[in-house]
């Protein structure tokens, strides 16, 4: 089916018609227009202030794994060396990513159902490993957690370590994010997730010290971050700008901002709240261990051992409600209902409710 009356994908979330709307224009070439740089500049603007950031956001074509390889390969040669603090599929990845460019890699990781709180552990390893990069993942989509940020801001400033990488795809736009604040220098998001936009568009807050790692480094290559340094400035943009996907982009950061960010993360919260509420009352398990932050944007539920996830799963689908099971190792054990950008919405999280008690 290609749409289902009660969409729960944890990312691609249900578009709404303000932003399918944004692409229903006869663009013109976004390499001669100046109107499209007007409207870049406005996207990253409103980008800026989802992320509580002054850093300047480069804007490129292509889905949110592009995020996370340009940071990497844009800053990270072989032989330099990078700590993974990894709770998930995505935090291990990542550290996998770092690797196969040849960084010399350490991974701090927990069980999959956990998030960071031993500040101590994560400050040893910091101070033996010396690492250039931090990686970290904000929301780890998968297992529905979400590690908290700012202790490790202050840890990167005290041990000046120069790089703090976070992938905050699915959390940005249904959570505080203090970009500046928490001293990410590598902020990286696209757009299918709480930004309700449809895959095809990510993007990289870069602070100055970033930069200036990034011309040192000078990767060359389609995904090279180097390029969007003066793209702005000089309207020279290393491909042909996707206009369509850059006024969908543009049209969910205003939704965001219309509603305001902190209704907008209510929203989130209430959502949330009431779908691990509903599956507990139906005698489900959360996955997130207890004392693990629960994501805002997804709840991750154990399949019963009654049922198979294939099973469960079709008869989700038979009535209309679709959820994403997971990976990795969790594939086959775990579903998530994705509750980020429109799909946070209370009733709907009723409706999958009433879904799942019938179904299991
Ligand atoms: C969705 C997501 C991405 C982007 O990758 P996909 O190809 O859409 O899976 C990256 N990181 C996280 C944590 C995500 O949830």
């Amino acid at each position: 089916m290609k749409t289902y009356p009660i969409p729960m994908i944890p990312g691609p979330v249900s578009v709404p018609a303000d932003v399918l709307a944004a692409y229903q224009t006869d663009f013109g070439s976004g390499d001669l227009e100046p109107e499209f740089l007007e409207l870049y500049n406005r996207t990253e603007a409103n980008l800026q202030a989802i992320l509580g950031t002054r850093n300047s956001v480069a804007i490129q074509t292509g889905e949110g794994m592009l995020a996370l390889w340009s940071a990497l390969k844009s800053c990270i040669r072989p032989g330099e060396r990078v700590l993974a603090l990894a709770t998930g599929v995505f935090g291990y990845g990542i550290g996998d990513m770092a690797r196969s460019i040849g960084a010399e890699v350490r991974t701090l990781g927990l069980p999959y159902d956990e998030t960071f709180h031993d500040w101590d552990a994560v400050e040893e390893a910091i101070a033996a490993f010396k690492p250039k990069m931090i990686t970290v993942v904000h929301c780890e989509t998968p297992s529905g957690t979400l590690n908290p940020l700012a202790e490790l801001g202050a840890l990167k400033r005290t041990h000046h370590v120069p790089l703090l990488y976070i992938d905050s795809v699915a959390a940005l736009g249904g959570v505080p994010l203090e970009t500046d604040a928490w001293g990410i220098d590598l902020l990286l998001g696209g757009s299918q997730k709480a930004l309700s936009v449809p895959p095809g568009m990510s993007f990289v807050a870069i602070s100055p010290a970033a930069w200036e790692i990034i011309a040192e480094v000078s990767y060359v290559g389609y995904d090279a971050l180097l390029p969007f340094r003066t793209a702005q400035q000089d309207f020279y943009f290393p491909y042909t700008p996707y206009w369509h996907g850059m006024a969908a982009l543009n049209a969910g950061a205003e939704r965001i901002l219309a509603e305001g960010l902190e209704a907008c993360f209510a929203r989130h919260e209430r959502a949330a709240q009431r779908c691990r509420a509903g599956i507990i009352e139906l005698g489900l398990e959360l996955f997130p261990a207890l004392g693990a932050v629960p994501s805002p944007t997804v709840t991750a539920v154990k399949v019963p051992e009654a049922i198979d996830w294939t099973e469960l799963d079709a008869r989700f689908r038979k009535a209309g409600l679709a959820v994403g099971g997971s990976y990795g190792p969790l594939a086959g054990k775990v579903f998530r209902l994705g509750h980020m950008g429109t799909q946070a919405d209370v009733a709907l999280v009723e409706r999958a409710l009433a879904v799942i008690a019938g179904a299991i």
